[in-house]
């Protein structure tokens, strides 16, 4: 009750937020945001940040870092680590201050008051980085140092830092000539125009689609949620009384998944496979081929034989030939186990005295009815054993066994919401390693999804050591009536690995803000680790116990969850795998012409024998994780499965918490990305990865 009353008034404050902007908050005098936190740990003094601070802070910042870009610039003294990379390294603190609470704030607990000055926040920042990526005299002094590293008498890790700093320059350009500059630049343009127009036509072509029944006899198999969110839709789209559903994925994949009229399951599988593929004006393939060329000539201008070669020299497999090696290796055992799943699906059909044969649209209605006569797994039965903050005590006791670290409440710190509890982070001996902060329940405000935030990050100033403020944000299940927050597996599973992902920014120890990030390869390796202690026995003795009784789960249901796991997983490893080398194909083209999509892409999934009941996850005209950030890096999920899989094994095979790999891994989190992740990794394995762990783990051997 107190809980909503809060919010509630929350929501009319955030809205009369500009009637009672004071202007003297606009003032650095008044700005809380420009003031040395007094707080526990330097927290954020969330309860004076209002959203009108955020704007003249942020201009405040930026003028700040100007002059001290400006400084490094001027300075008459020949460039040196000091003056000039470690000066630029240092830069911009007051901006990463303000910027590091206004993205949490955006993510977690927004209003339109801050989504207003986002808008206006967002191209002023973007140009100021621009400005500073883009400064010649900026570049010759970093240039001269990098020049000079090897006889400048610096430590490797300054080395490094150097290097980094120069390659970040050199990536985008600054060591071309002017006319090779201004092609890069027009490069830069159209590939950002086109990247919107793809967007646009895909949200188009996504948005407008709907499959409209009337007839209730269509509706045979769907469940009773199912039905009312189609009946829910259709009232939204002013159709009362039909049945709306649409390739949203909670429309399209239930609706896949149950509904017994195979003809509308054909429809809305057509329909979601040939998005911005009906040669429109909402059509991508001529804007996918074009992206595509215009990225082997940025390649090419940079240097680089592809665009996948310009991606993974920063990522741990390296290069094409690293990701082709390991995609092949598993696409074989993968395509196996998916035939198989393909003909118990027929055979399912067959005894349903059905004519037909199999293909993308009872995948999911086929696979449903076998689940079910196997495994049998009620979901709901499950939840008393996971409540919420037991759970979490699970995910604190398995860092505490691996690691020595302990977390405690901190009710003195104070947070954005009442919702959100602070957490302080101590590591074995006692000292302080970071703030943590938990906010679980969805609001009003909050984006959808989980994910671990960075409101500070470590780094070492002038000697002093600097920890991190942690968040992990999540939608789980809220309380209902007077039962207590019981969560899901998927819930669980979550928990675990936004976990993970905190522990390794707890445990973080690289002095550089440069330097203390993973390859994008190896980003998601300690957040899945986690997930496999959360389903291990002697881990659900501690945490699983039912909320009313106390008992432990049940071994019986324990080993239900584990085979219920292994289900289907040829085909999501296939649908998976075949769109990550239909992304590999587009970006190791080495010359610039635009290609046919349809029969690219035809070409790339007969080369793999791909099953053509199995489309790629996402085919050319909507694969937007290549469009955005993801090309060459759609892989980057599975490999760091292999990864966190194979780290696993090792735990498996000297005890769970065993200390000397405890250790280990440690290390590995704790130096982030400042030594070469593979040699890394085989410093704390013994030797290179291999994939036989996650075949395992996914049944597929
Ligand atoms: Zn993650």
């Amino acid at each position: 009750m107190k809980r909503r009353a809060f919010l509630l008034l929350f929501l009319i404050a955030a809205v009369a937020a500009p009637a009672w902007a004071q202007p003297a908050a606009a003032t650095a005098a008044g700005n809380p945001l420009l003031k040395e936190w007094t707080t526990p740990f330097q927290a954020p003094p969330f309860q004076e940040i209002k959203p009108e601070h955020f704007l003249p802070a942020v201009k405040e910042a930026l003028a700040a870092q100007r002059k001290e870009i400006q400084a490094i610039v001027d300075n008459p003294s020949a460039p040196t680590f000091e003056n000039t990379i470690l000066a630029l390294e240092h830069s911009g603190e007051l901006l990463s201050k303000v910027q590091g609470v206004f993205g949490a704030l955006q993510g977690a607990e927004t209003n339109p008051e801050l989504q207003r000055v986002n808008r206006e926040v967002a191209p002023i920042v973007g140009a100021a980085r621009d400005e500073i990526a883009l400064n010649p005299k900026l570049f010759d002094r970093v240039k001269a140092v990098y020049q000079g590293r090897d006889k400048a008498k610096l430590t490797p890790l300054q080395k490094k830092l150097v290097e980094e700093t120069y390659k970040g320059y050199v990536r985008s350009g600054a060591n071309l000539d002017e006319a090779k500059k201004e092609q890069l630049k027009k490069v830069n343009a159209e590939l950002s125009d086109l990247g919107i127009k793809f967007g646009d036509n895909l949200l188009h072509d996504t948005n407008t689609y709907q499959l409209v029944i009337d007839k209730a006899e269509d509706l045979k198999g769907l469940p009773p949620s199912v039905v009312a969110s189609g009946a829910d839709a259709a009232k939204a789209a002013k159709m009362p009384g039909k049945w709306v559903y649409t390739l949203q994925a909670p429309s399209i994949w239930p609706f896949l998944q149950y509904a017994d009229n195979r003809e509308l399951r054909r429809q809305i599988m057509t329909a979601y496979t040939t998005r911005c593929d009906h040669n429109d004006q909402w059509d991508n393939k001529k804007i996918i081929a074009r992206i595509a060329a215009l990225r082997v000539q940025r390649a090419n201008l940079l240097g680089y034989k592809t665009h996948a070669d310009f991606v993974l020299e920063e990522n741990m497999a390296k290069n094409p030939a690293g990701v082709y090696g390991l995609l092949n290796q598993l696409w074989k055992p993968a395509r196996e186990v998916a035939l198989r799943e393909a003909a118990d699906l027929q055979a399912a059909i067959d005894k349903e005295e059905g004519i037909f044969k199999l293909d993308a649209g009872d995948w999911r209605y086929y696979t449903e009815k076998v689940r079910k006569a196997r495994y049998d797994l009620d979901e709901q039965a499950l939840r008393p054993y996971f409540k919420l903050d037991n759970v979490l005590q699970g995910a604190f006791y398995v860092a505490n066994q691996l690691y020595g670290i302990t977390i405690t409440p901190r009710p003195d710190v104070p947070t954005y919401h009442p919702e959100v509890k602070a957490w302080e982070v101590k590591d074995r001996d006692g000292s302080h390693l970071a703030l943590f902060y938990t906010d679980f329940h969805p609001r009003p405000g909050k984006r959808v999804g989980a994910w671990t935030g960075g409101m500070r990050g470590s780094s070492v100033r002038n000697g002093k050591v600097i920890r991190p403020i942690v968040t992990n944000v999540c939608n789980f299940s809220r309380p209902a009536g007077d039962e207590p927050a019981l969560i899901t597996l998927e819930e669980v599973g979550t928990l675990f690995h936004e976990f993970g992902h905190a522990i390794a920014s707890f445990l973080g120890k690289v002095p550089y803000r440069t330097l203390a990030r993973f390859p994008r390869d190896f980003v998601e390796v300690p957040s899945q680790i986690m997930e496999n202690w959360a389903l291990e026995p002697d881990v659900l003795k501690v945490y699983a116990k039912h909320y009313k009784t106390g008992e432990v789960i049940p071994a019986a249901l324990v080993e239900k969850i584990e085979k219920a796991e292994q289900f289907n997983q040829g085909f999501v490893t296939v649908e998976y795998l075949a769109a990550s080398i239909l992304d590999m194909d587009w970006h190791t083209l080495a010359t610039p012409e635009e290609k046919d999509a349809t029969a690219f892409e035809q070409a790339s999934m007969e080369k793999i024998k791909n099953l053509p009941e199995i489309p790629p996850r996402y085919r050319s005209p909507y694969f937007s994780h290549i469009v955005g950030g993801y090309a060459a890096g759609y892989y980057a999920y599975i490999w760091s499965e292999v990864l966190d899989k194979d780290a696993f094994e090792a735990f498996k095979e000297k005890g769970l918490f065993d200390q000397p790999t405890a250790k280990a891994f440690r290390a590995l989190l704790e130096n982030g990305g400042t030594e070469d992740p593979m040699k890394a990794y085989v410093k704390f394995r013994g030797k290179e990865p291999s994939v036989e762990p996650l075949l395992k783990a996914r049944g597929l051997k």
